[in-house]
Formats: C-alpha cells, structure tokens, sequence
C-alpha cells in the first residue's frame, strides 16, 4: 500500500525539498507548518499535486490529521541565529510541547519518527569533529540555549517515548545546510554573502572569520533524512547528517565574492555571543548504518545556490 508521510515545517527550506522528494517517489505527503518562516512560494510545485496537501498548521497545538500515517518527518523550528533569537520563546515551545504533541501523535498512529535536530547540541565544541558520542559545550543560559536547549530536551523527550512508548523514532543531527530557498533574510552566514555580493555590498565577516563551519547541500542533507527514516532498526538512534569539509567563514567570503564576480569588500563586525568556534561532523555513523554520504561538495553547491538568488526567487 501507498505510503503516507507528514512533514511539520514542510514549507521551509529543506522542508520543502523534502516534500517534493516524497512526492517524487510516489508516496502521499501531508505537509503542516505555521508559516513562521515557511514559505508558500517553497511548495508552488506541488501545490496541483494530488499526492500533495498542504494545512497551516502550528504544533504547539495538539495535532489532528485523520488516517494512517507510515513516516512523520519533524522539521518544524525556527533554525537560524537571528529569528530563533527573535522568537526564542516560540523555538523554545515548539520543540518542548511542538515535540510533545508530534510524539503523542506517532504514538496514537504507530507512525515511523525523525526528528531533525541539530549541531547546536555541540554547543561551542570541545572535541573535534562531533561523534555522536559526544555531549557538547552548551551554554544553558546564552543566547543561543533557546534553540540548543530546545533541541536537547526534544532529543530527550524523544528517546523517553522510545524507551517507554515503543515509538520507533531517530534523531538527526543536521549541520549546517545551504542551497536554493534560504531566504534572503534568513541572516545565515551562506544566504547573506551571496545576497551581498550579488549587491555588490560588503560582505559582513563576523569576528575575524576564522571560526569554521562544514556546509551540506540541501539534496544530500534531504537524501539523508528519507536514508534514516526508511532503514528500520533504529528506534534511538542519534545519527549526524552534514557534510566533514570543513571551511572557515573567511574561505567562505572569498569563495563567494570569486563566484559571482563581486566587487564587494569584506568588512569585519563583531563575533556574536557563544559563536562555536569550530564545526565539523564525524560522519562515520551515517556511512556505516545508512551508507549515506554526501556528493555535493562547496563549490558546486554554491555554484547552484548563487544562480537560484540571481534568479531573484
Ligand atoms: N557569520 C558571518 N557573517 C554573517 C553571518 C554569519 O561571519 O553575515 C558567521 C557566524 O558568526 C558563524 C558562521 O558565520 O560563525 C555561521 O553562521 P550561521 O548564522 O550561518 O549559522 P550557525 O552555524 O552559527 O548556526
């Protein structure tokens, strides 16, 4: 029989990659999000889709869809620095009560989970790269525990419902992704420099720039996710999904200001609060269980990335 999937916070930026995804291989696909900063310009290509239904949705509801559902993909947060530090009492409800209502439900439905969680549980790192093993460096009280926090109480809440509920539900944790449909205004580090180097304004380098991130294109991070939640057998599993070439942000600048011809200059601001200095997945749980790895390296990946935001989207 057919299969049929939700996606919360399918109208995002991977969300709706990996909406369209589903719908692609056949499957009937159920996409709720409160359009915080979902887009429905992200679902234009599916909205005529039979297999396709889009409900405005907020999950720190209780979630009532009727009929059976095989896979529940949890993607819904806010997810960037500045609007999770903006609705940092949202990110922090949706994912406490948000993850509540969303276990709740795959426990009522005996659905399949996947919640997307996040590098940010690494806080700033101590161990480099980031097994899967290891606990982090969080701040509990900064300004970033409002998402890291949130994602770790979702992780913890989510392995209670394995242990004491059955539901069989993995956690990903994503690291950072970039590709076409990051907003413009996101006020992620991939989506400014291309945004200002395309206007020819200066590209704002936080810090001194030597602060590194490892960056996965959006196909391999959402081939990732349908790995992880098709492979059975992994009811609590904790699994990192991001790409290990590592980058400082200052090689980032560079490489942007080069692909698009920019006459932009660098200028420096300061570093914000608790900036992780280093980032990088250890992604050899992923190759081992899921044999995902990714394809798509920096270069190529902007390359795609820059010609969606010349396009104006
Ligand atoms: N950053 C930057 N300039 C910008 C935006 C971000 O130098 O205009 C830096 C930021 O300080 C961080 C890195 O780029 O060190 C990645 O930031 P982003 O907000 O994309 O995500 P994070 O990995 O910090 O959640």
């Amino acid at each position: 029989m057919e299969k049929r999937v939700v996606v919360a916070g399918g109208a995002g930026f991977i969300g709706s990659h990996l909406c369209e995804e589903l719908v692609n291989k056949g499957y009937s696909v159920v996409c709720i999000d409160n359009l915080g900063t979902g887009r429905m310009d992200n679902l234009k290509s599916l909205l005529k889709n039979k297999k396709f239904t889009f409900k405005k949705y907020d999950i720190r509801k209780p979630i009532k869809i009727a009929g059976k559902v095989d896979y529940f993909y949890h993607l819904a947060s806010y997810a960037s620095p500045p609007y999770y530090q903006t609705k940092s009492i949202e990110t922090l409800m949706t994912n406490s009560l948000g993850t509540m209502n969303v276990m709740e439900f795959c426990r009522a439905k005996k659905a399949r989970y996947l919640i997307t969680s996040t590098s940010e549980t690494y806080g700033d790192p101590k161990e480099h790269p980031q097994k899967e093993t290891y606990w982090g460096n969080v701040n509990p009280v900064g300004i970033r525990s409002c998402y890291d926090e949130a994602k770790r109480f979702a992780e913890a809440l989510t392995m209670e419902y394995v242990r004491k509920h059955n539901v069989d539900a993995r956690i990903i944790r994503i690291f950072n992704t970039y590709g076409p449909r990051l907003q413009k205004d996101d006020g992620r580090v991939i989506s400014n420099f291309i945004d200002q180097a395309l206007h020819n304004r200066p590209l704002t380098l936080y810090g001194d720039g030597s602060q590194t991130r490892s960056f996965c294109y959006v196909a391999d991070q959402v081939r990732g996710l349908i790995m992880a939640m098709e492979k059975a057998g992994l009811a609590g599993e904790v699994i990192n999904i991001g790409n290990p070439n590592e980058f400082t942000v200052k090689q980032a600048a560079y490489m942007i200001k080069e692909m698009t011809g920019s006459k932009s200059k660098i200028v420096r601001k300061p570093l914000p609060e608790d900036d992780p200095a280093r980032r990088k997945p250890d992604i050899t749980k992923a190759k081992k269980l899921l044999g995902w790895e990714p394809t798509v390296q920096l270069k190529e990946g902007l390359k795609y990335t820059i010609e969606w935001f010349r396009d104006g989207k």
